[in-house]
This record gives C-alpha cells, structure tokens and sequence, in this order.
C-alpha cells in the first residue's frame, strides 16, 4: 500500500508539475521513433500539442519516444484473468499498472469462449470497471473471442468444445447491453451456420470482425471479407496441427488483400519464418502485433490450474498438455516489438506502427496510435538494450503512470 500511495503521489506532482509546464516545449524529450531525431514535445490538456525537432542533443541519450503500444488481445496479466467471474476493480487496477510498465497504453480486455451466463457476467464486471477514469482511459472496449468459432478439435484451440455454439445475434446483443456497446472486436468462425449474415449485422452495428479459430473455405472467407470481416485473428494459430498442404484457412487468408492479420510475434507460437513470411505478404500497414497473454503471464514458470484445466507455464509460453495446444502467451507486447525486429529486420518505425499505428487504425481510434498535433498524449519513452524495449516512462492522456526511476 505505501508503494501505492507514493505512486499516486507521483502522478499527482507530476500533474502538477505539467500544469505549470504547460508552455514549456520541454517537457518531454526523446528521439522520435520515425527518424532517430531528438524532438520535445509540447502536451496541453492530455493531448499533443506541439512537436518540436531538437537542434541540440538529448539530456538523456539514447531514449526514444512513441505513441503508446495497443493490445487488441489480452486475456488477462499477472494472475488475474478478465474472464474471472468473481474479478475487482483492485485487479483491473494491478492489471493495467503492470502493463502501462510494458508501455501498454491502451487494450482490448479479451474474454473466450464460456456459457452465456459467465461471458454476460464478465462483461458486467468489465463495464463497471470502466467507471474508474483512470483505468478506462486505457480501456477503448473489450474483444470477444468466440464462442461463435469452429468446434474441430485444433482449429478451436484451448476453447472448450462444450461452449462452442454457432453465431447468435439475440445472445450477442445480450452481451452487447451488458458491455454498454463497448465489445468492438469480435472474432468468428466464417464456415459456422448464419456467419454471414452475423458479421454484416456486427459491421452494421459498428463492430470490428475478425476471422478465428477457423477452417473456413477460400469461399467462406471471401464471403466474410465480403460482408465487412478485416483481420485474421493470431494468423497460423487457432489452427490444427495437420492440414492439408494445398487447402487450408491459412493461404486464402494471406492472399485476401481485404484482411489484415494480427500476429503472436513471441518466437513461441509462430516460427521466425512465419513471422517474416506472414510479414511480407502484409506488409507494414497490414500487420498487428498482439501479446495473447493469458492470467499466468507475468509470474513464475510452473504448473497451474485454471478452470480445472491443467497448464504448464514455461519462461515464453503457457501448454494446455490435454489438447496438445499452445493455451496463450506469456509475453507482453512490447517483447514482441523487440522480436519482430530481429525476426524481420525492420526498422523500429514499422514495429511501432504495427504495435500501435496498425490497431489504432483498425479499430477506428482515431485520436491514437501516432505523434501528431491534437492526438491523445499517450507516449512511451524507452530504450532499446540487447534488441529488448526497455521502456523508461509511459504517459496516458499527458500524466506519467509509470517511471523506471
Ligand atoms: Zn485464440
């Protein structure tokens, strides 16, 4: 609790110390992640309101700034996992603060594939937590995986088989009305029963669709992608083991110019190869980094027990043994920034943009995901030691929630 009061305290100075600074084009200094050149810039209300390019070098030599890393899928962070039903606003708090320490700045709290009654109860739980400002402020909605996802053992992944049902626009809604219309990201199968016409009434609706744990045909895809579906869910995941070389879900969706793919880049759960292959066929502009951390993420390597399921929890991935699958990740996305460099050679600037540009773009957050005049000031300050983020500062709406020092 003293940890909590002097961090609050910091917050509360540092607010302060912004109010007076609010002219001072000095208040933060970095070299910018586009160029490599050392800017300041100026933030006013929360928002950016100036950037400035430094003649002079930095106080503090080799720090970078950012826009703010967005997870699009999460399912929950050191122990606490957003599908538990009995979840607080205290865990929600430990959550985000450990992973604004990441320099996540904003995510999607994703929930899977359960009965009606524990996904309506946790979209409850979730929306209460949104009254808290502070935590809502880096919260733009929930993702929804499942329930409405193939059931063949593989392609359904770690989701249990006896939940998985066919898409269902009256029990959406339902979790819809309990989530205050905050699910903006759901991912479904395009091959299940009356996928269709489910999707065209989540684009109608405003909902991002995202195509998972599938075996949809070259045609259901099409059709998905047809009717308003942009992203493949954990493209190369979600999949079985065994599938045919010619046909499966996995070329028609690379070769369909109307999706993007998110990507688990934690060198677990797709090869390097896969990264760097999925990467140029996409590109920059259509390729998202996603953490998937699961509740074990964060802590000790061991084995664990979560809803009766046994997991075993490595150094870099949670296993779910009984399915022969891989449960989630236990990385955030800010080593998957780290990853995707040395796996693709990229440039910093296209990792950044696939970690927070990318996913601001796709889910229409519109004041997010890039250093420009009048976006939201949510910043990371980092270095880069070994290949790895090292992140130094994480700003959220112009107020530091997290300093290494
Ligand atoms: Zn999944």
């Amino acid at each position: 609790m003293r940890m909590k009061s002097f961090f609050y305290g910091f917050i509360l100075l540092f607010s302060i110390y912004a109010c007076a600074e609010k002219n001072d084009a000095d208040g933060i200094e970095g070299l910018l992640y586009l160029d490599g050149k050392p800017v300041s810039i100026e933030v006013v209300d929360g928002k950016i309101a100036n950037i400035k390019h430094l003649s002079s070098d930095l106080s503090t030599p080799g720090v970078y700034v950012a826009p703010g890393l967005i997870d699009i899928q999460i399912n929950g962070y050191m122990g606490v996992s957003f599908g538990d039903q009995n979840l607080t606003i205290e865990q929600m708090r430990e959550v985000t603060e450990a992973l604004w320490k990441e320099g996540v700045t904003s995510y999607l709290p994703t929930v899977t594939t359960r009965d009606h009654e524990r996904l309506l109860k946790s979209f409850l739980l979730l929306t209460m937590v949104m009254d808290d400002e502070e935590i809502g402020n880096s919260i733009p909605g929930f993702h929804l995986e499942g329930p409405y996802i193939s059931p063949v053992k593989g392609f359904r992944g770690a989701h249990s088989e006896k939940y998985i049902r066919p898409p269902d626009w009256n029990e959406f809604q339902q979790f819809q009305k309990a989530a205050q219309n905050r699910i903006v990201l759901i991912t479904v199968a395009p091959e299940m029963e009356g996928a269709i016409p489910f999707i065209d009434k989540c684009i109608e609706s405003g909902v991002v669709v995202s195509l998972g744990h599938h075996n949809g045909t070259p045609e259901d895809i099409e059709r998905a992608v047809d009717a308003g579906a942009s992203l493949s869910t954990h493209l190369g995941n979600g999949c079985a083991n065994m599938i045919n070389r010619h046909n499966n879900p996995i070329w028609p969706q690379l070769s369909n110019d109307g999706l993007s793919v998110s990507i688990i880049a934690d060198g677990s759960h797709l090869t390097k190869e896969e990264v760097r292959t999925f990467y140029k066929v996409k590109g920059n502009e259509q390729t998202i980094l996603v953490s998937d951390a699961v509740s074990l993420a964060g802590l000790p390597p061991g084995e664990y027990i979560e809803d009766g399921d046994t997991l075993l929890l490595t150094e870099d991935v949670v296993k779910f043994p009984t399915e022969d699958v891989l449960y989630g990740a236990a990385q955030p996305i800010s080593r998957c920034v780290g990853n995707i460099m040395k796996f693709t050679q990229c440039s910093l600037k296209d990792a950044i943009q696939m970690a927070s540009t990318n996913p601001a773009r796709l889910m229409g957050l519109n004041n997010l995901g890039e250093i420009a005049p009048g976006k939201r000031a949510d910043l990371i300050l980092f270095t880069i030691e070994d290949g790895e983020m090292v992140i130094q500062k994480t700003i959220v709406a112009g107020k530091v929630v997290y300093s290494k020092d």
